[in-house]
């Protein structure tokens, strides 16, 4: 019996590595100061919302990672797009904030930080974790049309993104160029053989 509850991946209320991870009181509930998130079994979420009476009783106030992050000026995940034409980029806006939202909804430690104009055409988007701004970019780029590259950084365990928009026409037309010139260059090949071969 005992051995079955160790091998379960469940929170199991009385295990060792619940009782482990929080100091003496295994069932406290963090409430973060800045943001009213608070951390339950694990996970951080919006609210007290399902969280049994009994292990509300013993609540004690923190700082949630995410507005620790804003605090110290820190972030997980960066992108740059460029390219940004000036008619598009109110669409472009509009679509990281109802990503943002929906994003916060599912996981109160997702939030943009901060979403500038660095430079004519332009935005630099900075996230608070690094898998948000993964997605976010490949949904700026499957919307809008460009090419992604992403840049991992373990150390920082920070994600960067370059979005550059407009450019998949380039791509096809130079991809288009090379067969051209391949094709070009096999008529070549083809009729200097049958030169040589009327000599
Ligand atoms: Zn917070």
């Amino acid at each position: 019996m005992r051995n079955f509850f160790e091998k379960t991946s469940w929170p199991f209320p009385g295990s060792k590595k619940e009782a482990t991870e929080f100091g003496k009181s295994k069932k406290s509930v963090l409430a973060c100061e800045k943001c009213n998130a608070v951390f339950w079994q694990k996970s951080w979420r919006h609210n007290m919302e399902g969280i049994p009476e009994s292990d509300r009783e013993n609540v004690q106030s923190a700082f949630c990672p995410a507005c620790r992050m804003l605090a110290e000026d820190r972030y997980e995940g960066e992108i740059i797009i460029e390219n940004v034409p000036e008619e598009k980029k109110e669409e472009i806006e509009n679509l990281i904030s109802n990503f943002s939202e929906a994003a916060f909804e599912k996981d109160p430690m997702d939030r943009i930080i901060s979403i500038q104009t660095v430079a004519k055409g332009m935005l630099r988007v900075l996230t608070t974790e690094n898998q948000m701004a993964q997605q976010l970019a490949k949904k700026i780029k499957q919307t809008f049309k460009g090419k992604t590259s992403f840049m991992y950084s373990k150390r920082e365990s920070t994600l960067r993104a370059r979005i550059i928009l407009g450019v998949q026409m380039e791509g096809k037309i130079l991809r288009e160029l090379n067969e051209s010139r391949k094709e070009l260059s096999s008529k070549k090949g083809r009729a200097l053989r049958s030169l040589r071969d009327l000599r």
